[in-house]
């Protein structure tokens, strides 16, 4: 029992940082999207690390041990989007902070897009929401104005100057127009796609924002969020789409809470909180 005595202070502190590390980045990725993919990969590079030992395949065994060490920076590279948007939710403070004003703009907002999709008018309209946009905006005109239907639709009409772009909206105010937004980096989403759906898809994976497309060919209207694309909204459907997500933000009461729902962005999840925004709604 030599070992025993070798046991120091360090070790043991050593032991427990480990353990509350461990738990934790398993209790933040636990029922998410990325918990699903890290589960299965784990599980199927130990089923082939336990083959090759229990077979002696050394050289076998010395690869997958090297390359699983590799799959860790693959997952990280994968899940980059969603892990960033992640931590910068837990970096923010200010829970309850400008999201209740959003809500009086959803109506707005929804009687703009209706117009503009009845008239088959190009739009994009992004809701920022924690994660601020300055950058993305100086690309664009600064507008500081209060978000009414009517002037939101008009910045879209063809041949004005601010129609081409987008526009950046956060609680009631529409802070610019004309904004160039950031095109998806995902490449299957490239093909299919032409740009505008590419921004409004483009601009959720970089930030938290709510983006709403309307398309120019065939007067569609889609809403985007955490990198995923519904699409063919109708009117009640929009509203109910905007309230549920901009909702999400203030349900979470933690930034625990809405990291991890950065993390879980399946159209099942979203879908999910739609129905619980709908039931509350009926509820009340
Ligand atoms: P639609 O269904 O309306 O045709 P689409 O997804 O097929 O949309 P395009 O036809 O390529 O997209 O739409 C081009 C318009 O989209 C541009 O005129 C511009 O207003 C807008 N747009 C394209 N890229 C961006 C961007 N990065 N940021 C903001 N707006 C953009
Ligand atoms: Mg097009």
């Amino acid at each position: 029992m030599a070992w025993v005595s070798q046991l120091t202070l360090g070790t043991f502190v050593e032991v427990l940082v480990l353990t509350c590390v461990f738990y934790y980045i398993f209790l933040f990725f636990r029922g998410t999207r990325s918990a699903q993919v890290l589960t299965g990969l784990v599980l199927v590079i130990m089923a082939f690390i336990g083959l090759t030992s229990w077979f002696n395949l050394d050289q076998l065994n010395w690869l997958l041990r090297y390359v699983s060490v590799y799959l860790a920076v693959a997952f990280l590279i994968i899940f980059h989007p969603e892990i960033r948007r992640a931590l910068a939710e837990l970096g923010k403070q200010n829970v309850f902070s400008s999201t209740g004003a959003t809500y009086g703009g959803v109506d707005h907002i929804v009687r703009a897009v209706s117009t503009l999709s009845d008239r088959r008018i190009g739009a994009l309209i992004a809701i920022q929401q924690k994660i601020g946009t300055r950058a993305i905006q100086e690309t664009g005109i600064k507008i500081d104005a209060p978000v009414v239907p009517e002037l939101l639709a008009s910045l879209f009409f063809p041949h004005t100057p601010l129609h081409d772009g987008g526009v950046i909206i956060k609680g009631n105010r529409i802070l610019a127009a004309g904004c160039v937004l950031p095109l998806s980096q995902k490449p299957e989403m490239s093909r299919r796609l032409g740009t505008r759906h590419r921004a409004a898809i483009g601009m959720t994976e970089e930030t938290d924002a709510v983006v709403v497309v309307v398309s120019e060919e065939t007067g569609t209207v889609s809403v985007s969020y955490g990198g995923h694309l519904s699409r063919g909204l109708d009117e009640d459907r929009l509203r109910r789409f905007l309230t549920s997500l901009l909702q999400r933000e203030t349900r979470s009461t933690s930034a625990w809470d809405r990291a991890r729902a950065q993390l879980d962005l399946t159209p099942e999840g979203i879908a999910k909180s739609e129905d619980m925004a709908h039931e509350e709604n009926a509820g009340a």
